[in-house]
Formats: C-alpha cells, sequence, structure tokens
C-alpha cells in the first residue's frame, strides 16, 4: 500500500476543491430556474463563479472545509489501523497546504490543534465487505449547515405546521419544518440526508450518510422515494432560495432512509449540508494504495464550467461605492435591499474574538468599522500572508454579544451571512450601522477582493479566530438589515412560514 497515504491526500484536495457533477448539476438547475436579476439569482451567480474558480486553482470551494468523516469499507486482513494512520498524515499535509482550514479546537481550552487532529477529527466508520478492493468515502462538511441539523421527537408540535404525528405524513411536517428552520443560516439551496427511526445517537449518523448517495438516484424503497419527490416539491414552494434571500431554488437534494426504533421513541433526524456539498470517494487496489477508481465522477471527463467564460454576475452600475471607515450618515442613508461594494480596511472576529472584545479593550481602533463575521484560510509567504479563501460565517452565533460591542467599540457595519437577531437589529436603529450580508460559501471569489495587513490576536485564537485586517477592493454585499429597523431575514421568515402552513395543509 506504498501509494495510500497519496491516495488520501488526492481525495481530501479534490473534495475540498472540487464539487462532485451531481452537485454541479443541480446547481445547475438552480442557476436556470432563478432569475438573474433578483438578490438569490445575483447570490447563485457568485456561487457558480466561486466553484468554478476553486476547480481552476485547486483552492478551497468555502473557508469553512469542514469535519471530515470517512466512510471506508476494506476487504477481510487490511490493516485498519496503518490506513487510519496514513489518513491522518494525509490531513495535516493537506491542512499546510493550505487546501484544509486548520479546523479542529479543543473543546475545553479553545485551542486550535492546527492540523486538524484531535481528538474525534476526524471521524471514522470502517466496515468490512466482500469485495477485494477498498473503499474510502469523504464528506467535508461545513458548521454553518451542520449547526442547522436537527432531530424530532414524534408527536410533536411545529411552528406553521401544528402536529405532526407518528405516521409518514408527520414525517414529511418534519423534514418541511427542517428546510423552513435553517433560512438562508445552512447557505441553502441545501441538502438533506433524513433516518426516519433509530435512536438519537444512530439516527444522525444514518441521517449524515444518506448524504453519500448521489443526487440524482432514486430510493429502492418507492414509499421514500415518493416523500423524497413530495419533500422536493413542496420544499422549493416555501421560497426560502439562495442564502434565505426568498427565490425558487431552496433545496437541491433530499435522501431519506429508514431504520427500526424503539417503541417508546419515534425520531426523525435531518442532516443539513450547503450548495457547498463536497463528497467524493475513491476505490484503492488493494496491494498498491493506488486510486482505481473515482466514486461520484469520470476523470476521464473534463470538469464543465457553471457559468460560461464571461456570463454570470455582473455589476450593473446601480451598486453603493462604501468607502471604510463609515460615518454614521453613510451607513444611515443605506436600506434593505441595496447593493454595495465595499472598499478600504474590514477587521475579522468570530466567535473567540468577540468573546475577547466584550471583556477586553480592542487591539486596535474599531471606530466606524466593517466587522466582517469570516474566518479565513491564510498562507504564509515569506513575511507576508495570502488570503486563501475568505467567505463569510454565520452571523447568528455572535447575536448575544454583537448589540454590545456595536455599542462598545463604535462599529458602523456588521457583515457576515444569514442574518442576526432582533438584539443586533435594534442596535444597529440606536447607535446607526448596518448589516451587510456576503454570499455565503464565496471563498475563493471574496479572496479575490482582499489583501491582508496585519492581524491581531493570532497567538492566542489560531487562524480561523483572529482578527485579520484586509483591504477590501470592491467586495460584493447586500444590506439585509438597515438602521431603520428593516430585516430582509424577518420578512422572509415571515413570508415563508405562511407559505409553510399552506404546504403543510395541502393548499398549495
Ligand atoms: S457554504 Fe456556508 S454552510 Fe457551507 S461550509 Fe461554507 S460557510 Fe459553512
Amino acid at each position: 500500500m506504498q501509494f495510500f497515504r497519496k491516495s488520501m491526500l488526492e481525495l481530501i484536495i479534490q473534495t475540498s476543491t472540487n464539487l462532485p457533477p451531481d452537485v454541479r448539476q443541480a446547481m445547475g438547475v438552480a442557476l436556470k430556474i432563478e432569475s438573474p436579476t433578483t438578490q438569490a439569482g445575483q447570490a447563485l451567480a457568485i456561487i457558480g463563479k466561486n466553484i468554478d474558480m476553486a476547480h481552476e486553482v485547486e483552492g478551497a470551494i468555502c473557508q469553512d472545509t469542514g469535519f471530515p468523516t470517512f466512510e471506508i469499507k476494506t476487504p477481510v486482513g487490511v490493516n485498519q489501523i496503518v490506513m487510519k494512520k496514513e489518513i491522518l498524515s494525509a490531513i495535516a499535509e493537506a491542512t499546510k497546504q493550505g487546501k484544509l482550514r486548520p479546523n479542529s479546537v479543543d473543546s475545553i481550552t479553545g485551542k486550535n490543534s492546527g492540523n486538524n487532529l484531535g481528538p474525534g477529527t476526524p471521524a471514522f466508520y470502517f466496515e468490512q465487505w466482500e469485495e477485494d478492493r477498498i473503499e474510502v468515502r469523504l464528506l467535508l462538511k461545513g458548521g454553518g449547515c451542520e449547526n442547522k441539523n436537527i432531530q424530532y421527537s414524534v408527536p410533536c408540535t411545529l411552528d406553521h405546521l401544528g402536529r405532526a404525528d407518528r405516521d409518514l405524513q408527520g414525517v414529511k411536517k418534519c423534514i418541511l419544518h427542517s428546510v423552513w428552520q435553517a433560512q438562508g443560516q445552512g447557505c441553502g439551496p441545501g441538502a438533506l440526508g433524513v433516518c426516519i427511526g433509530s435512536d438519537r445517537a444512530s439516527g444522525y449518523h444514518i441521517a449524515k450518510l444518506q448524504l453519500f448517495r448521489s443526487l440524482d438516484d432514486v430510493n429502492p424503497d418507492p414509499k421514500l422515494a415518493k416523500l423524497e419527490q413530495e419533500i422536493m416539491q413542496d420544499a422549493n414552494k416555501l421560497g426560502v432560495g439562495t442564502m434565505g434571500f426568498g427565490g425558487k431554488a431552496t433545496l437541491i437534494g433530499c435522501k431519506i432512509a429508514a431504520a427500526n426504533r424503539l417503541p417508546a421513541s419515534f425520531f426523525v433526524s435531518v442532516a443539513y449540508d450547503c450548495w457547498a456539498f463536497r463528497r467524493l470517494g475513491v476505490l484503492i487496489d488493494t496491494k498498491t494504495g493506488a486510486i482505481a477508481k473515482w466514486l461520484y465522477r469520470d476523470p476521464n471527463r473534463p470538469v464543465e464550467r457553471l457559468v460560461a467564460e464571461g456570463k454570470g454576475f455582473k455589476l450593473t452600475g446601480r451598486e453603493v461605492r462604501l468607502q471604510a471607515p463609515l460615518s454614521e450618515a453613510t451607513v444611515r442613508a443605506l436600506k434593505v435591499g441595496d447593493v454595495v461594494l465595499v472598499n478600504g480596511p474590514m477587521v475579522t472576529a468570530r466567535d473567540a474574538a468577540h468573546s475577547y472584545l466584550l471583556h477586553h479593550e480592542s487591539p486596535c481602533d474599531l471606530r466606524g468599522a466593517i466587522l466582517y463575521h469570516c474566518g479565513p484560510v491564510m498562507m504564509r509567504e515569506g513575511d507576508q500572508w495570502r488570503v486563501a479563501a475568505a467567505g463569510p460565517t454565520t452571523s447568528i452565533r455572535e447575536e448575544p454579544y454583537e448589540a454590545d460591542i456595536i455599542k462598545r467599540f463604535g462599529i458602523r457595519a456588521v457583515m457576515g451571512k444569514g442574518g442576526m437577531g432582533k438584539k443586533t437589529l435594534g442596535a444597529l436603529k440606536e447607535f446607526g450601522a448596518v448589516y451587510l450580508h456576503a454570499i455565503g460559501g464565496a471563498a475563493q471569489f471574496y479572496a479575490r477582493c482582499l489583501s491582508a495587513t496585519g492581524v491581531d490576536l493570532l497567538e492566542e485564537l489560531g487562524v480561523p479566530e483572529a482578527m485579520w485586517h484586509f483591504n477590501a477592493k470592491d467586495f460584493v454585499a447586500i444590506v439585509t438589515m438597515d438602521s431603520h429597523r428593516n430585516s430582509l431575514h424577518e420578512d422572509v421568515s415571515a413570508a415563508t412560514g405562511v407559505e409553510l402552513e399552506k404546504v403543510g395543509a395541502g393548499k398549495s
């Protein structure tokens, strides 16, 4: 198995940088059905371009390169201990090469291991089979969509849908509810893996396993095949749309399994994956460790571009140019729906930096600043840092902190994805600030607009959580919460809630 480590490194790099054909095809359909003039259409055009760019430069599709889950089948007699060691080494190497972001954090100390290795990371599931080759499948699932996974214990009562009973109708209600509750926070259009039954822990695992199914397959169980089809139709009537901006493309796949359960329990477990649906697999020659075959794709068929050269996202000339630092008058003039082009300095801050700022003085002047919710992939080149991937992270995690941070430091714009809650909306009005929505996962697209000018708290917080200073050039974002108490997220949530009610009652 002399080539096994090399094969695993190739699998990891390809999974992180090149979306599989079934996902590309589904995203191509989404691009076709959404009008290019809507916010969702513009977001999709940026996503399509980002997918193409990631493949061209072999860069991470999204800066959150996700939690690696390996599903491995081996013939009897293969040494799984050695395989595991080689995979760990390949993960560390892929991290060193910037194909994976350092993503493994000690849950007690908060320290990032720096190489994506640590207790429980990555996840391995080995199984033996009768074939003579080794099968390795890899899923890289990011935190934004992982946080939107949800588990229902039926019977239960659901917003807009009422009671969900212990039958297929009740299961359907739960799955539709899972799509609605994700809104834009999981970077839709999304894909679902679902498990009906089992226990709590195995239910989630079986749900995640469904994400290894190809998006275009048909469930061998006719009842589940019908349910999958119905969910696809109904979920795409809700109007959540790309990034929760409203629109027709809400779901690109739904794969459902059923497992036996205890008489007393009935769980419906949903694994929500984002449009950056990164999973691939290989068959390995047991003697050499070389890749014998790729799963999900034909390596002899060239990767087709999602957006034709010269097409896709275009500036209209109606965009508002913002030059940071921002004044109160500038942000008070902005309204929900404005497309802005950000220029000048911005500073990143995620969970750890928000917590730090709440208890310490800021290491830099934040008056008039744009605070970017982003944990970038950064590469050290000599004494410089290069921005390798830098899309937004989910903002709602900072809801408990943001209003205080805006007030204390005089922040004028918070930028991230998925929107924020009532407390932040109130602070935007009271202190004169705005929420800018960048396109989730568009890590390569945005990396081209940013150059690094410095960093604070790198030692203390690690690469993704440090406060990076960027200089932005024409960074595209959309105002989704303004200083007049308007929130696109509240509007879409309410409107899609009404649609959910109709779909649940069979009136849509
Ligand atoms: S596309 Fe969005 S949800 Fe998916 S990994 Fe990237 S940031 Fe997370």
